[in-house]
């Protein structure tokens, strides 16, 4: 095969053309990746590793929007709102082939809310200023039950529609790393930081790592290294002080998917206060329904996080509060839980509601800098902000951030979102090309699911998929939408992948195996069982 920009040998093999490196960036979610770009942009020579696969973590297991966050308009923290506001704008423009325009209504239950809600989303609005994605608007109960047919319409006064961004996590996050590769960064995942690298007197001059498939160590120096490794961070951070202080609070939320049948049409539900407090959405995902999510605070983070009996009742039972037409635990097609990195208190009695959702640098007397908190939506300003706090910190000569109106891999005006392709963008002609050379690859991999067999070759020779996990769960999200699917879909998978990386029989069992076991935590009928 052809050695093309995103080939992992070519990767390697060009980590001993750079001495020293201006940038290392640990970690490759929503935030090493934008720091990646940010700072490949700026002209650094930048060099980001991710122990598993880009968004294995949190970022590829949100609530998939891109918001200003209602619920912190609500809170009167107006700063991060109207951050994010305008961070959802340039995202949109950025990204439109993963970014949708999505209408929410808020059902009103009682005689007070189409108006409270109105004067509230108005001013979000407000705050969008000219990257507003358009007007909040009450509608009356006739509207309301005409846009969400599955409603529950006993007691519904009306409700309040608002528009807001969705998209696709992992999808952004492997289009990031393609764009950071395209402008001259190496990114290399299934690459592990196992240690830091310090002179004498404690300052950082660089990692040590492994690649996680050969096992082979390396070392990179360079005397800025940032951690952006989410709720891993405290791990980096005791890398160069075994007693630094906690800085992160794992806090655990839950996704059940369910069939597009259970709210027809193209309109969200929010729903702003739920019986604990916080906010629950139903959201349209790739014909599929996602409803989520739970804030529950957990001592200890995995990159495999289990749901909780208590927390797959709660979204059950609060969802079936809105619909006439219940769902049953058995209608749930997968389920899974993501970590929010939020900052830790100073004060330990804070609850994680209260907890700042910005984002927050730590500076390291080792030098060490460490970016935490904050949200998907907000990952260039991140990005930004931690660049800029390198320059302040005399680590980087200044250079200004180029990422505002910065095309990200895959982007085009995005109009037509029936063909499942969509999301590929400029990408989608790649893949036609794939099956007018070999009409086999253009076969579907289950009666359930669109995805086809280019999609796998794809993901192989062009987005860094290494195994049928990266695949199934992040380059087509089979895993997230229907986990059963996914389940039966891994045999085909494993013998595409294992074709395209010449790989024998016996890796191909291991792959069957491990994600099989995987998947099974994604299936209802086993999420009380710990990984
Ligand atoms: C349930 C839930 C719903 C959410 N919904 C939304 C939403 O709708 N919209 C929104 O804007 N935000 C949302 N968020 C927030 C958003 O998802 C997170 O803020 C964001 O994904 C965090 O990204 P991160 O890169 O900091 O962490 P992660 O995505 O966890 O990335 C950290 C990476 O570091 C890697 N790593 C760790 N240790 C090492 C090491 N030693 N060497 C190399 N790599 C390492 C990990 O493998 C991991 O991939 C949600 C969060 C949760 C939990």
């Amino acid at each position: 095969m052809e050695e093309n920009i995103f080939s992992r040998n070519r990767i390697i093999n060009d980590l001993s053309l750079t001495n020293k490196w201006d940038v290392i960036i640990v970690g490759g979610g929503a935030t090493g990746l934008g720091v990646a770009l940010d700072s490949v942009t700026r002209g650094y020579k930048t060099l980001l590793l991710e122990q598993v696969d880009y968004a294995k973590g949190t970022s590829s297991r949100s609530t998939k929007l891109v918001h200003g966050g209602v619920r912190y308009l609500a809170q009167g923290n107006i700063d991060l709102v109207k951050e994010a506001l305008h961070e959802r704008g340039l995202l949109e423009q950025n990204a439109p082939h993963l970014v949708k325009n999505q209408s929410f209504v808020i059902p009103n239950y009682r005689w007070w809310e189409g108006i409270y809600y109105t004067i509230g989303l108005k001013a979000y609005d407000f705050l969008a200023g000219k990257l507003s994605l358009g007007k909040s608007t009450h509608i009356n109960k006739t509207k309301t039950v005409e846009r969400l047919s599955t409603l529950r319409q006993k007691g519904l006064y009306g409700g309040v529609v608002y528009k807001d961004g969705q998209f696709d996590d992992s999808r952004l996050a492997i289009n990031l790393a393609q764009t950071a590769i395209e402008k001259g960064a190496t990114l290399l995942n299934h690459f592990k930081v196992t240690d830091l690298i310090q002179n004498p007197s404690g300052k950082i001059i660089g990692v040590e790592a492994q690649d996680v498939e050969t096992n082979k160590p390396y070392s990179f120096s360079s005397d800025l290294v940032i951690n952006a490794t989410g709720v891993f961070s405290d791990e980096i951070l005791k890398m160069q002080k075994s007693d630094a202080r906690k800085s992160i609070v794992p806090s655990q939320g839950v996704h059940l998917v369910f069939d597009k049948s259970f709210l027809p049409g193209d309109d969200a539900i929010m729903i702003p206060k739920t019986d604990d407090g916080r906010v629950l959405f139903a959201v349209p995902w790739h014909d599929k329904v996602l409803v989520g999510t739970t804030d529950t605070n957990l001592d200890d983070h995995s990159l495999e996080p289990q749901a909780q009996e208590q927390e797959i009742e709660f979204i059950l039972k609060t969802f079936n509060n809105y619909l006439d037409k219940p769902v049953k635990r058995s209608d749930v097609r997968s389920i899974f839980a993501g970590l929010r990195p939020l900052a830790a208190p100073k004060d330990n009695s804070e609850k994680t509601k209260e907890i700042s959702r910005s984002h927050k640098i730590i500076v390291s007397e080792s030098g060490l800098l460490t970016i935490t908190g904050g949200k998907w939506t907000t990952y260039r300003r991140m990005a930004q902000d931690t660049i800029n706090k390198a320059i302040a910190l005399k680590k980087l000569p200044k250079k200004a951030c180029q990422t505002s109106n910065l095309s990200i891999h895959g982007a085009m005006p995005t109009h037509d979102r029936e063909n499942h392709l969509y999301i590929y963008g400029t990408d989608q002609k790649g893949i036609a090309a794939l099956i007018a050379a070999d009409a086999s690859l253009g076969q579907k991999l289950h009666s359930r699911l669109p995805f086809c067999k280019a999609e796998i070759v794809w993901a192989v020779r062009n987005e860094m998929a290494r195994t049928v996990e990266d695949v199934l769960a992040r380059r087509v999200r089979a895993l997230f939408l229907d986990a059963e699917a996914a389940k039966e879909m891994t045999a085909e998978v494993a013998t595409l992948i294992a074709e395209e990386l010449n790989k024998d029989e016996a890796w191909k069992q291991n792959q069957i195996e491990a994600f099989t076991k995987l998947a099974n935590h994604y299936c209802i009928s086993n999420s009380a069982v710990s990984i």
